[in-house]
């Protein structure tokens, strides 16, 4: 039988407890052997500075996930010559993972809205299985409004992979501001992760 494996996109700075405990119960769900956490590119411009280089992302996520089992870790789009198009990191891990496998990749509610503006979205939607899961704090998914961009094909697709998975209101902009305003994170991020930002003064002001 055809291996599933589940792919996690994100900025992870910081990779928090909700990215696990989402990923974890959406790998559960469908049923899923590995998880991939495949760390991004982040736009300079988008979120709320400090932030943290590439290189203390990477570390932060090896700690948090050093006890799971289920979970690896893949910098192929750090490793990637931009631009940075997830269609690329599909095929290129359907090249690595030999062709025996069925991907799912994971997006938080909140980025369904993007979807249709996404680098060959037709192909991407036909090669790996988009999984919305609700987030806490966001509305529920709502695909009706997509129907005119993406077709009603790929809008059935969408709404029959929805996994269902805890709601878990936190987000890293919130852990950042937080840790800005020398405000308690503790129990948003594994004890190893908090370790490393206050050893590694990651997000704190500068002046
Ligand atoms: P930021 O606040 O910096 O944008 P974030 O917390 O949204 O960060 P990302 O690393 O950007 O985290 O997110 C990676 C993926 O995880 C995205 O698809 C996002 O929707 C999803 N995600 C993040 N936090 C949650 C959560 N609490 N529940 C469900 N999905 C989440």
């Amino acid at each position: 039988m055809a291996e599933k494996i589940v792919l996690f996109g994100g900025t992870f700075d910081p990779i928090h407890i909700g990215h696990i405990e989402v990923a974890s119960a959406a790998a559960e769900k469908i049923g899923a052997g590995e998880i991939i956490l495949i760390p991004a590119r982040r736009s300079p411009h988008k979120n709320l500075k400090p932030l943290a280089p590439d290189n203390d992302r990477i570390a932060m996520m090896k700690l948090a996930v050093e006890d799971k089992s289920l979970f690896e870790i893949n910098p192929v789009e750090l490793n990637r010559a931009e631009p940075s198009y997830t269609i690329d990191t599909i095929r290129q891990l359907k090249q690595s993972l030999g062709g025996d496998c069925i991907l799912y990749w994971l997006i938080g509610a909140d980025m369904l809205e993007s979807l249709p503006k996404w680098h060959k979205i037709d192909e991407l939607l036909n090669e790996c299985n988009i999984c919305v899961m609700n987030r806490g704090g966001f509305e529920k998914p709502d695909f009706d409004k997509l129907a005119p961009q993406l077709g009603s094909k790929n809008i059935e697709k969408l709404r029959k992979n929805v996994v269902e998975t805890p709601s878990i209101e936190i987000s890293s902009t919130q852990i950042r501001r937080k840790i800005l305003n020398n405000e308690d994170v503790s129990k948003y991020l594994h004890p190893e992760v908090l370790n490393y930002i206050k050893i590694r003064r990651l997000y704190a002001a500068t002046d």
